[in-house]
């Protein structure tokens, strides 16, 4: 996600007003690296837009999404998650305590893509998104001994 000024131009370019609430939903996106859900943006915008709605929420975090500055994380079986991040890199989601954290990766070149799903060779690769599943270090000591 860029800057805030590029944002306020691209909405603009793309013929919606910038206004205050959706100007806070981009401050609250941008240095936010716990993937948060459109609940919890809706309830810190909340804090500073007592009136603002879920609707105007939503919608803003859709129109960030198409114009590429956020993405939309389909980890979590329940809730989509934003990323201001849209560099490639992967995901690890623990199941027991729902954490979501970034797992830094060198960015896939198309030899790399090829090399490891051939049947790319043929396709036109637009995004990738890579999700690993399981348990967190915490959770996973917690696990009692089978
Ligand atoms: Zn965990
Ligand atoms: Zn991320």
């Amino acid at each position: 996600m860029r800057e805030i000024t590029h944002l306020v131009a691209r909405f603009r370019e793309a013929g919606l007003k910038i206004t205050p609430q959706r100007l806070s939903i981009c401050h609250l996106l941008k240095d936010d690296r716990t993937h948060p859900s459109a609940e919890e943006i809706y309830h810190k915008a909340l804090e500073i837009h007592p009136s603002i709605s879920f609707t105007t929420v939503y919608k803003t975090l859709q129109t960030l999404r198409e114009l590429g500055e956020i993405q939309e994380l389909n980890v979590d079986p329940e809730r989509v998650h934003y990323d201001p991040e849209v560099r490639d890199h992967a995901h690890f989601f623990c199941q027991s305590c729902k954490s979501l954290v970034d797992l830094e990766m060198d960015p896939l070149n198309a030899w790399m893509m090829a090399d490891l799903f051939p049947q790319v060779e043929d396709m036109e690769v637009h995004h990738t998104q890579i999700h690993m599943v399981g348990l967190c270090p915490k959770c996973r000591d917690k696990k009692p001994e089978a």
